[in-house]
C-alpha cells in the first residue's frame, strides 16, 4: 500500500505524542491501523484481523509491533526512517503479550493507564486490556486531537491540493449533471472525475437532487434528474499523501432559479460568507457555527439547519475540530475545518455551501474556490 512520503512525518510527532501522554498521566497510547498511526509514523498500514500497532510508552522509546510477514513494510514506508524498535512477532506468538512486556520493560511497572485510538477495533483494544490486567482502557483522543488539530504548513498544502482537485471535479459539473440522468450514474461520472483530478480515492459522491437534497446526507439513488432541480453536490477524496477534500456546491438544472428559492438560497449563502468571516485565531468553534446559524435563523429558517457548521478535516474526512454548539476551543492558526451551513425543506429540496478553510494568523483562508451563489446549468 503507498504510504506518506518525506517532510509530512518527522520523529517529532511521535516524541510529541510521548509528551502529551506524559503530562495527561496517561502511561501508554497504544495505537493500530488508521490515521493516527499514519500521522505519527508515515507508516499507511492495513487494518485486519492481525495485530499492528504503534505502542508509546510515557517514558522510554516508542516501539511497533507488526506481524513479520508485514515487517518488511515497516522498513519501506516513511516510518522506516524514524528509528522506531520494530517488535515482528509470528503467526503463533501471541502479539498482546509482546506489546504488553515491552511496554512494562520500558515504563518499569505494568501501565496503568492505556489509550487507544478512538477507531481500534474492539477485539484489539480488548486484546491490550486482557495482557494488561489492573489497566483502564480510554481514549487517545485528547492526546492525538491535540497534535492532529493544529496542521503543519506542509499539511495545509496538501489540503489545499486536495481542495483544488476537488474544485476542478465541481467545475467538471456540466459534463455530468444533467435532466434525464440518474443521481447514480451521475455519481459515477463525478466518482471517475474524483480520481481523474487528482485524488486516489474517493470518499464520497453525494447527488441530492429535488427532494432528495433535503437528507442531508443522502447518497445516491435511481431518481431521474427532472429539469428544474436544485441538486446538491457534496463530494469529496484522499489524496496520494492521504490528505482529504470535501466541498459542497448547490446547482439548478435545465430550469432556472425560481424567486423563492433564489430567496432562501442568499440566506444561506450570506450565513456561510458570515461563518467564514468569523473565522480568526482567539474564536471559539461555538462562535463559527452561530454566526451562520444565527443568520439562518434571523431568516426564519433556523428549524431548517438540521446539523452543526462544520468538522475538521486532515487525514480523516472528519475530525476535530468540530464547528458546533457547546465547543468553546478557540481556534488557533493552522486549524483546518469546513463551513458548510445548509437549508433543508423536507419533501421539497435542500441547500448548502461546504469549504475547507484554515485559521491563519490574522483571519482565514479557503482553501476551495469557485462560485458559491447557485450554479445553474443548462441541463
Ligand atoms: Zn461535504
Ligand atoms: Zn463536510
Amino acid at each position: 500500500m503507498p504510504s506518506t512520503t518525506g517532510p509530512l512525518v518527522t520523529s517529532d510527532r511521535v516524541h510529541a505524542a510521548r509528551s502529551l501522554a506524559a503530562e495527561t498521566g496517561t502511561d501508554l497510547l497504544v495505537l493500530t491501523p488508521g490515521s493516527d498511526l499514519r500521522y505519527l509514523t508515515g507508516y499507511h498500514a492495513h487494518a485486519m484481523e492481525r495485530l499492528t500497532a504503534l505502542a508509546v510508552p510515557r517514558a522510554g522509546e516508542p516501539f511497533l509491533v507488526v506481524p513479520r510477514l508485514e515487517a518488511p513494510m515497516v522498513g519501506v514506508s516513511p516510518a522506516g526512517a524514524l528509528g522506531l524498535d520494530v517488535l515482528a512477532w509470528d503467526e503463533t506468538d501471541d502479539p498482546f503479550a509482546l506489546l504488553a512486556g515491552a511496554a512494562t520493560a520500558r515504563l518499569g511497572a505494568a501501565p496503568s493507564r492505556v489509550a487507544v485510538g478512538a477507531r481500534t477495533w474492539a477485539e484489539h483494544a480488548l486484546g491490550v486490556q486482557r495482557a494488561l490486567p489492573g489497566s483502564t482502557l480510554e481514549l487517545a483522543g485528547p492526546v492525538l486531537d491535540r497534535l492532529r488539530m493544529v496542521k503543519s504548513a506542509a499539511e495545509i498544502e496538501e489540503l489545499a491540493l486536495a481542495g483544488a482537485a476537488i474544485d476542478r471535479v465541481h467545475a467538471r459539473m456540466v459534463e455530468f449533471l444533467t435532466v434525464g440522468r440518474t443521481e447514480a450514474a451521475v455519481g459515477a461520472d463525478i466518482a471517475a472525475a474524483i480520481l481523474e483530478e487528482g485524488h486516489v480515492g474517493v470518499d464520497f459522491t453525494i447527488v441530492g437532487s429535488g427532494p432528495n437534497g433535503a437528507s442531508p446526507h443522502h447518497e445516491l439513488s435511481d431518481r431521474v434528474v427532472q429539469a428544474g432541480d436544485v441538486v446538491v453536490i457534496d463530494i469529496g477524496g484522499q489524496t496520494a499523501t492521504g490528505y482529504r477534500s470535501d466541498c459542497t456546491r448547490t446547482y439548478v438544472v435545465g430550469g432556472s432559479t425560481t424567486p423563492d428559492v433564489a430567496e432562501w438560497y442568499a440566506v444561506l449563502h450570506a450565513a456561510q460568507q458570515a461563518s467564514v468571516a468569523a473565522v480568526r485565531p482567539g474564536v471559539t468553534a461555538e462562535q463559527v457555527d452561530a454566526a451562520a446559524r444565527d443568520v439562518i435563523a434571523d431568516a426564519g429558517w433556523g428549524e431548517q439547519f438540521i446539523h452543526r457548521t462544520g468538522h475538521g478535516i486532515g487525514l480523516d474526512s472528519h475530525e476535530a475540530p468540530y464547528i458546533v454548539a457547546g465547543n468553546d476551543l478557540p481556534l488557533v492558526p493552522g486549524m483546518a475545518f469546513s463551513v458548510e451551513p445548509g437549508i433543508y425543506l423536507a419533501g421539497r429540496c435542500g441547500a448548502r455551501i461546504e469549504d475547507i478553510v484554515v485559521c491563519t494568523e490574522d483571519g482565514v483562508r479557503s482553501l476551495n474556490g469557485g462560485p458559491r451563489e447557485l450554479v445553474e446549468l443548462p441541463g
